[in-house]
Order: structure tokens, then C-alpha cells, then sequence
């Protein structure tokens, strides 16, 4: 009050993400070796590295790569048969239900748990009909779904259950990665998340099997030189991709240390400030990667309203996002989809939620007077 103003605006646009780029020698060492091979594509010497890596990483058997996390969903949808309804979060980004309509399913919209968004369980058994297939929930900032309750769903009413993990990469569940759930997980290695193969996508999966299926479906169906064995698309990760996830992989533990760092300071100063809600901290046995940090601004408390917070932190240069307002339900596309729940918590947090930047390069100095000027702004 008293010290409106007084803080400058940032000399340099902060944005809400910034890709993290490894070494640049490291980089150009790997395309030394592409340069030489000649193979740029369609499983390439790079990407079969990468993909061995990755499974050491994961502790995992099953996965594919993709070259979007966008067409890995739509891939996974179609190899696991999936149609009919797919119960569903408004909460996510639009790619969520988009995978779901490239697949003529119904996406059935339903309400999200007020603590951290994800899909709360006792809503989706509510929506459950007789042409349900699937349950299509997300991690949404990195933060786990309740595991256990969606699980038990699928199984009494014989569902699958796919997770939507774009946002979760890195994140544990009493040590073992969160790709180890369900029956299908998508990643997405774009540049913009916490770790990224410049574009990417990952499938992860229970069943084996799968894996020659989706092979197929992102390479035209072909099974070699001669038998095409269904319509498939073009879904392949290339060598530049694959190098760049690559070379990052061993970077993602520093990549989550220097974010904890960064919530733990947005944290200390913002938990006791009038009108700022923070979400809860996860319980001990999570392993979160601090993919994002989202508050959720109360006006009459903050006494501006969050719509007014993203405009004015503009004035300073600070380029926060409203993740995810609107809801998808709310699109012009899919306005027209019945939604029997109202959506009342999802509908709340639409309205109250705000991103804050994070990400590898941003210095603590900085969210510290990130801190301030938010501070400052409360009236
Ligand atoms: C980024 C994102 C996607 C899409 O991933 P792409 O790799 O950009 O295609 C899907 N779902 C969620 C929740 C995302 O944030």
C-alpha cells in the first residue's frame, strides 16, 4: 500500500516456462555421429539409444516413442480399442479430449478434487454408463491422481484406465515411477515441460502386446517392406528428437532439485498472504518432479481479482498463465457435448487458478521479487 510501485518491472520478459538446454557440445557431438549415419528417421541408431535408456530409467519394459505426446494418446486409444464414452477431466490442456474425438469416443466430463484438480473418483464412478470403455485421467501439474480409487473403478466395471502423465515425467510413487500405473500412460517431451525431446511423446503400458500395435499405428501400418496391416499414421520420433530427450535424460534430476528450490521459496513467501491459496503439500510417499506452481487467487480476500493479478503482472514484465481456464467443456468445439455433472469445483478453480513461472533458469533473486511485487499487489 504504502509502497505501491516502488518495485521496478523486470528488464527481461519472465515467462511461465523456458525450455532447459543441455550443453550445446553435447548436442552437436550426438549430431556429428546423425551427420555420419545418415539416418535420420523411422528408428534410427539415436532413438533405439534413447528408448534403452529410457526403460533403464523408468524400470520399465513396455514403452514407445512418439513425436508428439498428442499422437501418442490418439495411438494408445486406438491400440488398446477403446470407443463409446471415456470419462474424463475439463480440467487439462484441449489435447486431453482432442485425442478422444480423433477417436470418435464421446469424452464424458466430470468433476476434479478441489486440493490438487485431478479427477476425483466418486465423481467418475457417478458417470459410469453402460457404453463407458475407459477412464482418461490426468496428472495435472505433476500431481498424482488417487491411484488406488480410480483403480478399484476399472476393475468393478471392468474399465481401462489411461493416464494423461504430459505433465508428471520424474514423478515417484513410493519409488517406483508414476508410469507404472494404469493401463496406458502418455508423456509428452514438448519444449515447454519440465523435461523435453524439443517435441516428443511416450507411451508406457501394462500389456506387452501392445507394443507391436502402436509400432505399427505411428509407422502406416506397415509390418515390413511389403504387408501394411492397418491405416496407420505418421507418429515416428526422429534422431534430432531423440538425441535432444538423449542428452537431457541425465540432467532431469538437477532440472527438479533447482524447481523444488523455486517452490520452496514461492511457498515461504506467498502461504501466509491474504487471498492466496496454495495447494496442499503431497504426502510423503510422492516424489514430485515441481512441474508447475499454480495458486488459486480468492478476490474478495485478495481484493483484486485473479484476472486482474495476470494483467497487471504483464506491467511487469511477468507473463504468468491461466492454466486452465477455460475448461475444455467450455471450448467452442466442445461446447455442445451434454455434461450431466455441474462441475462445480472445476468451474471454481477455472476462475481462481494462475500458474507462476518456474523453470531451470530462473533465479531464486528473481521469484523472490516475483514474491514482492505480487505482495504488493494486493490492495
Ligand atoms: C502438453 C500436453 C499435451 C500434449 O502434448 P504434446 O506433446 O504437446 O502433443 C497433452 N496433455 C497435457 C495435459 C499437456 O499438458
Amino acid at each position: 500500500m504504502a509502497n505501491i510501485k516502488k518495485i521496478k518491472p523486470f528488464e527481461e520478459p519472465i515467462y511461465v516456462a523456458r525450455p532447459f538446454m543441455p550443453p550445446l557440445d553435447e548436442y552437436v557431438r550426438g549430431l556429428e555421429e546423425i551427420w555420419g549415419n545418415r539416418w535420420l528417421t523411422n528408428n534410427g541408431p539415436v532413438l533405439q539409444r534413447y528408448t534403452k535408456e529410457m526403460r533403464d530409467f523408468l524400470d520399465l519394459e513396455n514403452i514407445a516413442m512418439f513425436n508428439n505426446g498428442t499422437l501418442a494418446l490418439q495411438i494408445g486409444l486406438q491400440g488398446l480399442g477403446i470407443s463409446g464414452e471415456v470419462i474424463t477431466t475439463p480440467f487439462s490442456f484441449v489435447a486431453t479430449t482432442h485425442a478422444l474425438h480423433w477417436n470418435k469416443i464421446r469424452p464424458v466430463f466430470c468433476d476434479i478434487e478441489p486440493d490438487h484438480y485431478t479427477i476425483d473418483p466418486e465423481k467418475v464412478e457417478a458417470a459410469v454408463t453402460p457404453w463407458t470403455t475407459a477412464i482418461l485421467a490426468v496428472h495435472v501439474f505433476g500431481y498424482p491422481c488417487n491411484l488406488d480409487a480410480l483403480a478399484d473403478i476399472a476393475r468393478r466395471y471392468n474399465l481401462k484406465l489411461i493416464y494423461d502423465a504430459a505433465h508428471a515425467f520424474g514423478v515417484k510413487i513410493d519409488g517406483k515411477s508414476i508410469a507404472q500405473y494404469g493401463d496406458l500412460t502418455m508423456f509428452s517431451f514438448h519444449a515447454t515441460k519440465l523435461y523435453h525431446s524439443l517435441e516428443g511423446g511416450m507411451l508406457t503400458f501394462q500389456n506387452p502386446s501392445l507394443k507391436t500395435e502402436v509400432d505399427y499405428l505411428k509407422n502406416f501400418g506397415f509390418k515390413n517392406e511389403v504387408e501394411v496391416v492397418m491405416p496407420g499414421t505418421n507418429a515416428k520420433m526422429n534422431e534430432m528428437q531423440a538425441l535432444m530427450g538423449l542428452t537431457m535424460l541425465k540432467y532431469v534430476p538437477q532440472l527438479i532439485e533447482k524447481r523444488r528450490a523455486i517452490t520452496e521459496l514461492y511457498r515461504e513467501q506467498l502461504q501466509s498472504i491474504p487471498g492466496i491459496h496454495l495447494p496442499p503439500l503431497l504426502s510423503d510417499e510422492i516424489d514430485y518432479n515441481y512441474a508447475y506452481f499454480p495458486i488459486e487467487i480468492d478476490e474478495q480476500e485478495f481484493r483484486i481479482s485473479r484476472d486482474q493479478l495476470y494483467k497487471k503482472l504483464k506491467e511487469y514484465n511477468i507473463f504468468t498463465r491461466r492454466y486452465f481456464y477455460p475448461l475444455i467443456c467450455d471450448f467452442a468445439c466442445y461446447r455442445n457435448v451434454p455434461v450431466a455433472d455441474p462441475l462445480k469445483t472445476a468451474r471454481r478453480v477455472a476462475k481462481r487458478i494462475l500458474t507462476l513461472p518456474i523453470y531451470y533458469d530462473l533465479a531464486l533473486e528473481d521469484v523472490q521479487k516475483l514474491c514482492d511485487i505480487i505482495i504488493e499487489m494486493r490492495r
